[in-house]
């Protein structure tokens, strides 16, 4: 039944309006009084209407300007609502166009979709709290109770269905805590609740919000008030109170847009009820939605002429930087909640915080991965898996906990890209040395590295890395494909990455089509031996139709960065080289240097709130390092020196490149959507506990 209704909601609406003035028509075909009303206006009375119409939907847009900016943090000035607000009631001449623009247009000034509808519920919500507790305590004080007896059981009827709404949200938090299930729809709802609930707690809001409802409510008793004069009908203003406020009750569930017809029908039997004509009951409603019609218009002339938007770019002058971890709005699509936290830490708490629990450190899962391994009927060789190794922490971590702690023989894959550090290749001998391993190093045609990292450089984009990172992990895929190793262990990890950068910073490695296409545009050399794997060829082919299977062992055990350089030095003698990733000096100039001052990317800030999130750095320790530069000055000249010469490129043309015009990734080819619809489902599936945009 219910899916029978939700499936043809639309068609069910039509039918109600079509339904509902029907019944008007007959009823009033054979009346001579809607003539007789008409004529005996007198148009100079529809200014009042006009003006309270004006009032209303100006207090309107106050409401729910300060119900924004305290629920999610609106930063635009009151200018730019109005105008969105006074526009949008014009689109709402077609049913729920207004709705939509208000939230496409507050798209633009970071207020995400989910944001702009639970505030919207927010709205709803507790204005139905708001006007059942107002008409109770109205209906207690002007209604004489001898005369009309049939008010008692509402005086009741009106507090229950408050406190009934209120609770809602209280209800099915607590419900869907029980049920402890994770899905997606269930987790928007209980979001939805947690959302009412904290919202409403806050005495602000709540103080803003219930003398706007009552203001409104009072101007809104007006405006029938001045419609029935205008009409000139005889009614009793106990008639016009009841009339508005059964009208009131009923469109705050509307059954279609604007409850159009549904309204005009309930106001023409309450008038027949009340002693009055059905007609004039239906007059009246008529032209209150007249008088709104007229001031949506007046409304949206005003604000075409008068009212400007303000740029979304001039946000760029309101700078924050989230209260917990150190990622601001040099990642154009953060948000934050009231409390100044960004939506990471958000993230972090409801679906990358369990990581990080003693449940997980004890679940066993490590050795699961290690029985799984060893016991695999597909072991061919002498190899039980196959780990990267780049000299950093993580990777030779991750060689010591897989020999030392999982007891397993993995095959070591070193990529040479051409940028290792002296550091890190020190680091990975000792390594390899100390735990008598094998190791097998791919050395990438440097020719072809050169050629399609410069092609990048000329492209404009952020992600210079994107040639070494695709290199690195299509060698590893390509390789254990090759060697029928169908384990691949990574050192990929929550504890040092729980904060992913965003893409405009750091876009795919794994995209195949956007490599394609930068190449094709800006590349000379034929790429004859690079070691090419697309995303989908790995996620999808090798996993499913080649067994191949990666595991992340980081992840269940626990992890602390500190601690691994630790023993890393007083075990291998390994020896630290600086920030995460800087093992290679290209990543080294391309984070510190380009990134930095061509873009005003620092990708420290997600590598330092990682830290931070996971107690592993001070938020004012990273503060103190953000703002010293990765490079001193000599150092400076030094790596551009190496690059310029290592890349064959002179120092000018460089400097060119760093002031050509920026590009993002969207100026080319690329797979994003259907990579975002993966990483969309990823997420549902639970798959994917970061946010990745
Ligand atoms: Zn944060």
């Amino acid at each position: 039944m219910l899916n029978f209704i939700l499936k043809y909601k639309n068609y069910i609406k039509i039918i109600v309006i079509i339904v509902c003035t029907s019944i008007i028509y007959f009823k009033i075909k054979n009346e001579n009084i809607i003539s007789e009303t008409l004529s005996g206006i007198d148009i100079k009375n529809s200014i009042i209407p006009l003006i309270l119409g004006i009032i209303i939907m100006t207090l309107w847009s106050t409401l729910i300007f300060n119900t924004l900016k305290g629920t999610v943090n609106l930063n635009i000035k009151f200018q730019t609502w109005t105008k969105i607000f006074f526009n949008s009631q014009f689109y709402n001449f077609i049913p729920f166009a207004g709705f939509f623009y208000k939230g496409v247009q507050l798209k633009r000034y970071n207020i995400s979709y989910k944001n702009y509808l639970f505030n919207y519920l927010f709205i709803i919500w507790s204005f139905a709290i708001f006007a059942f507790i107002i008409f109770s305590i109205e209906i207690a004080v002007f209604v004489d109770y001898k005369q009309d007896f049939f008010f008692i059981p509402i005086l009741v009827l009106f507090p229950s269905i408050a406190l009934f709404i209120f609770l809602i949200p209280k209800i099915s938090k607590f419900v869907l805590e029980k049920l402890n299930f994770q899905n997606y729809i269930l987790d928007f709802f209980y979001d939805l609740s947690l959302f009412l609930t904290k919202n409403f707690k806050k005495k602000k809001l709540k103080k803003i919000f219930f003398l706007n409802v009552l203001v409104i409510h009072i101007f809104d008793f007006f405006l029938y008030l001045s419609v029935v004069k205008f009409l000139n009908i005889p009614i009793s203003i106990k008639t016009i109170f009841l009339i508005w406020l059964i009208n009131t009750i009923i469109d705050l569930f509307p059954v279609t847009p604007q409850n159009i017809a549904v309204s005009e029908l309930l106001a023409a039997f309450t008038g027949t009820l009340l002693g009055i004509n059905f007609t004039s009951g239906m007059l009246v409603r008529i032209f209150v939605r007249m008088s709104w019609v007229f001031s949506a218009i007046t409304v949206f002339i005003f604000s075409s002429i008068f009212l400007k938007f303000e740029e979304p770019e001039d946000l760029g002058k309101n700078y924050q930087i989230c209260k917990r971890c150190v990622m601001d709005t040099s990642d154009s699509n953060i948000t934050f909640n009231i409390k100044g936290e960004c939506d990471y830490c958000q993230n972090f708490d409801k679906n990358l915080s369990k990581y990080f629990t003693e449940k997980n450190y004890n679940s066993g899962k490590i050795q699961k991965i290690s029985t799984q391994i060893k016991s695999s009927k597909h072991k061919t060789n002498q190899y039980d898996c196959l780990i990267g190794i780049s000299g950093g922490v993580d990777s030779c971590y991750l060689a010591h906990v897989v020999k030392r702690d999982l007891k397993l023989n993995p095959l070591v894959l070193h990529v040479d890209t051409g940028w290792n550090s002296k550091e890190a290749v020190n680091n990975i001998e000792k390594i390899i040395d100390k735990l008598n391993l094998d190791l097998h190093t791919e050395v990438i045609n440097w020719k072809e590295m050169r050629d399609l990292q410069l092609s990048f450089f000329k492209a404009q984009l952020p992600n210079l890395d994107i040639p070494q990172d695709h290199a690195i992990f299509g060698s590893i895929y390509n390789f254990a494909i090759q060697k029928n190793i169908k384990f691949i262990l990574t050192g990929g990890n929550f504890s040092t990455e729980c904060i992913r950068e965003p893409l405009e910073w750091a876009y795919h490695a794994s995209d195949l089509k956007h490599i394609n296409d930068i190449h094709l545009k800006f590349g000379q050399e034929n790429l004859k031996t690079f070691p090419f794997s697309d995303i989908f060829q790995y996620k999808l082919y090798y996993r499913f139709f080649k067994g191949l299977k990666i595991f992340q062992p980081l992840n269940f055990m626990k992890y602390n960065k500190a601690e691994a350089i630790e023993i890393l030095e007083k075990e291998y003698g390994w020896i630290n080289y600086g920030h995460k990733h800087y093992e290679s000096r290209f990543t080294k100039f391309f984070e510190g240097y380009w990134l930095k001052k061509k873009f005003g990317y620092d990708k420290r800030r997600a590598h330092y709130s990682s830290l931070i999130l996971t107690n592993q750095m001070k938020r004012d320790d990273a503060i103190e390092k953000l703002d010293t530069n990765p490079y001193d000055e000599i150092t400076l000249r030094n790596e551009i020196d190496y690059i310029c010469s290592k890349l064959n490129i002179s120092k000018d043309e460089l400097d060119k490149l760093m002031n050509g015009k920026n590009k993002t990734f969207k100026d080319y080819k690329s797979s994003y959507y259907l990579i975002q619809f993966f990483v969309k489902i990823c997420k549902i599936l639970n798959l994917e506990g970061r946010i990745i945009r």
